[in-house]
């Protein structure tokens, strides 16, 4: 019984020593009834794209999510508790928890209710379609979408240089990446309507394909066999920046 036992500690030990993944949170990461953002909308749109908080603390406030790398240096999904940083040259990569984030948008996830989506749903046009089992509330709602999709658009941004952009003309220059016959895991958010200047309103999706080589802000897609959940968030907290440096 001893020796089982000794067994026992010996490998929770281990499990303890092994090293995570370079940004992986703990599983109890953040709150299951909170969206917490990094910074408004407004700024990033703006062109606010200097790092504010490291990955590291981010991660504290979710394991679910979406975020803009520093100096706009590629979008980057939450999935799981680890973030994947999609770079203008098709590379992806987990980025260091030093690294500081100008943007981001995080929950806790704990799973979510079934939405039926059928297949040949259209986004961002079809979504529409989805109202009577994601109605519009006040309430923000946590997404998380898993399967294939016939068609998949992505993109993903260029690092910036100073004096910063706006993001529409960094929009204007974004690499696009077209997915066919594409696997894996989409997840964001759906905020209200009137969500802007704070955050975007409608729906804000990240994808990340199932052997995490590909990925970006979601722009289109085309549904095959996809299960979406959706987790309703009462409420909404924004971590202000400091003040933004003189120009
Ligand atoms: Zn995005």
């Amino acid at each position: 019984m001893i020796k089982r036992f000794a067994t026992a500690a010996a490998l929770l030990l281990a499990a303890c020593g092994t090293n995570p993944a370079p940004n992986a949170a703990s599983p109890a990461s953040g709150s299951a009834t909170t969206v917490w953002q990094l910074a408004p909308a407004q700024l990033l749109l703006r062109g606010g794209y200097d790092g504010i908080l490291p990955v590291s603390e981010v991660l504290r406030h979710g394991n679910h999510g979406l975020a803009g790398a520093d100096r706009l240096d590629g979008e980057m999904v939450l999935v799981d508790g680890q973030f994947y940083q999609f770079l203008a040259s098709g590379q992806v990569v987990q980025p260091p928890s030093t690294m500081r984030l100008p943007f981001a948008e995080v929950t806790r996830w704990e799973g979510g209710r079934d939405v039926r989506v059928q297949p040949g749903l259209v986004f961002p046009a079809g979504m529409g379609a989805l109202a009577p089992q994601v109605p519009d509330t006040n309430a923000f709602y946590a997404v998380r979408m898993e399967g294939t999709w016939d068609t998949l658009v992505v993109r993903t941004f260029r690092a910036q240089t100073r004096p910063y952009p706006p993001l529409d003309t960094a929009t204007a220059h974004q690499v696009v990446d077209t997915l066919v016959n594409a696997r894996g895991v989409m997840v964001g958010f759906r905020q209200p309507p009137y969500a802007l200047p704070m955050t975007l309103p409608n729906y804000h999706l990240h994808f990340v394909t199932a052997d995490r080589s590909r990925g970006g802000h979601v722009l289109a897609f085309r549904s095959r066999d996809v299960r979406m959940q959706v987790s309703e968030r009462s409420e909404f907290t924004v971590h202000m920046p400091p003040a933004p440096p003189a120009p």
